[in-house]
C-alpha cells in the first residue's frame, strides 16, 4: 500500500466506494465525478503508478483487463471506452493506475 494513495485506501476499505466488481487482484468502483452515464474505475489491488509500471507485471496487467471485461458483463454493456490517463499532461490525477470504463451515450472521437 502506497502512503496517501486514495485508491490504496479504497482497496483497504479505509475509504468508501460504490463497488461493482471485486476479485483477488482487482477492484472496480464508480467514479466520484462521472464523465458519462456509466463511469467505472478498474484498479489493480497492488499499487502501480501508471500503465508503464503495471506492464512490468503481466499477471496484474491481465487481471485489470479481465476486470474490465467482468464489469462489462456485469453491467451488460455493448459499447464502451477504456482510457488510461498517464502523466499530468494527459490528465492523470491519481497516481495508482486505473482504467476508466465509460459508457451510456455516444462518445465523441477523438477526445479533446
Ligand atoms: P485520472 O484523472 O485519470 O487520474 O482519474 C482519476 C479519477 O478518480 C477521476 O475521474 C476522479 O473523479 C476519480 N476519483 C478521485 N477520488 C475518487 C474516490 N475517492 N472515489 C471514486 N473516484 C475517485
Ligand atoms: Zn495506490
Amino acid at each position: 500500500m502506497a502512503e496517501d494513495c486514495v485508491f490504496c485506501k479504497i482497496v483497504a476499505g479505509e475509504l468508501p466506494a460504490s463497488v461493482v466488481y471485486d476479485d483477488a487482484d482487482v477492484l472496480a468502483f464508480a467514479d466520484l465525478d462521472p464523465k458519462a452515464p456509466t463511469h467505472i474505475l478498474v484498479v489493480p489491488k497492488r499499487h502501480y503508478v501508471d500503465i508503464s509500471e503495471l506492464a512490468g507485471d503481466r499477471d496484474a496487467s491481465a487481471a485489470v483487463l479481465a476486470g474490465v471485461a467482468a464489469v462489462v458483463r456485469t453491467l451488460g454493456l455493448n459499447s464502451y471506452r477504456t482510457v488510461f490517463n498517464t502523466g499530468v499532461e494527459a490528465g492523470q490525477t491519481v497516481f495508482h493506475v486505473h482504467a476508466h470504463l465509460l459508457a451510456g451515450r455516444p462518445l465523441t472521437w477523438p477526445p479533446g
